[in-house]
């Protein structure tokens, strides 16, 4: 493993110190892009700062998406990599307000949160805890989310846009950088103009433990069951009613219970997995989500819920099902894996930042599922961010700065190796 032999500085903390006091919270019952008017003031700071530091092009879009470009410093052909995070925080815990605190040179135990001291960040709960003795951690008052997800990836990468700009015996390539709004409710790359950007790879910095790269996500569709019963009136039912809502639940109830749900499974374990049911006597309607990392593994528990409701159906010999299949996003694995110097690529990045690189996947879909799909091969890197979505929520200076390095080093190989 090569030590790193950069003179890296120690600004990345106080940058994302200045970005979580900002509001960003998207709204999903929004029809505007971006979803929340308030993230286009992390959005104009942002590309501000940029342009601070020496990047003349940053700019702000009407949409709310940032871009900037370095430009290359090398006389090779090289592909041009983008760097990528979003700037709104989730919808499901308060990002107003949020009061970061430092536990300086943590020490091991639970955090307790000042603000509200039932807020408690629990070595049990998180064991990542355990690999962050000695570190700086940054947390909230309890009160609000961190934002960490996915400001800590906007830290990151202005911090080594500065590092580069700062340092150009380092040599790179075209570097494009992309701040996107509104991901957290799955709208990140709705507006985004690939043609503008013109970049060939892309990295999302949005990822959990320090020295992880994550090259697939889930293969996801949805399936809708809408059941016709036979409706009588009630008094004069027997042996004539079918009830649409019974239909609907005894298929419900042989959905399997050990294994294949949410609940049950884990790492690369698919799942069925029930989000929605309405009705009436004549007519009912099932929603499901299934999820798997291969389209193997999504055929089959799609049969096997068309095997249920076919064994129900048969007690309701007068009734009738419509089984809807959709295709929503598929496993990024197989876009990525047509160029496999993306993802090696970065494992030696993570190498030089003096970390041991873990290859992992999702279990859901990214921004950079979508990318891909739409021809920007976008694997996810590490940022450091822990128990995000929640008051809970916390990440390391140090795991910070190692997100800083990778990138710098990332730069440098695809030049070094173009
Ligand atoms: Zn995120």
């Amino acid at each position: 493993m090569v030590a790193s032999p950069l003179a890296f500085t120690h600004t990345v903390t106080e940058r994302f110190l200045r970005y979580v006091v900002i509001d960003t919270q998207s709204d999903p019952a929004s029809a505007t892009c971006p979803s929340t008017a308030k993230q286009k003031d992390l959005g104009a700071l942002l590309a501000r700062e940029l342009r601070e530091i020496g990047i003349v092009d940053a700019h702000l879009d009407a949409h709310g998406y940032v871009y900037a470009t370095i430009p290359s410093n090398s006389e090779k052909k090289i592909p041009v990599i983008c760097f990528c995070s979003h700037m709104d925080t989730s919808p499901d815990c308060s990002g107003a307000g949020v009061k970061p605190q430092i536990v300086r040179n943590y020490r091991g135990g639970d955090i307790v949160l000042p603000a509200d001291r039932t807020q408690i960040i629990r070595v049990a709960d998180h064991p990542a805890l355990a690999d962050q003795i000695g570190n700086d951690i940054v947390t909230t008052d309890g009160t609000t989310l961190l934002g960490a997800d996915n400001k800590a990836g906007l830290a990151e990468i202005i911090d080594a846009a500065h590092f580069l700009v700062q340092n150009p015996q380092l040599k790179h390539g075209t570097i494009k950088i992309l701040f996107t709004p509104d991901e957290e409710i799955g709208r990140g790359v709705d507006k985004v103009d690939l043609g503008k950007l013109s970049a060939d790879f892309a990295y999302t910095i949005d990822g959990e433990t320090a020295g992880h790269i994550e090259d697939e996500t889930f293969s996801a569709d949805g399936a809708t069951i809408t059941i016709e019963g036979v409706s009588t009136h009630p008094g004069f039912a027997k042996g004539k009613m079918e009830h649409a809502i019974k239909i609907a639940a005894a298929i419900i109830e042989r959905l399997p219970k050990t294994t294949c749900s949410p609940e049950t499974t884990e790492a690369r374990q698919g799942f069925l997995h029930p989000i929605g049911i309405s009705g009436e006597l004549e007519q009912a309607t099932l929603s499901l989500i299934v999820r798997d990392f291969t389209e193997a593994g999504l055929q089959e528990k799609e049969a096997l819920l068309e095997q249920i409701i076919r064994e129900v159906m048969k007690g309701f010999p007068r009734s009738s099902y419509r089984l809807e299949i959709k295709p929503q996003y598929r496993n990024m694995k197989e876009v990525i894996d047509r160029h496999p110097e993306i993802v090696d690529n970065a494992m030696e990045a993570i190498r030089r930042a003096g970390l041991e690189p873990v290859r992992s996947s999702i279990r859901g879909g990214t921004d950079g599922c979508r990318l891909s799909f739409m021809g920007l091969p976008c694997p996810n890197i590490f940022a450091g961010e822990h128990a995000f979505h929640s008051r809970l929520e916390w990440v390391s200076r140090q795991d910070m700065e190692k997100a800083v390095q990778t990138i710098v080093h990332l730069a440098m190989i695809w030049e070094e190796r173009a």
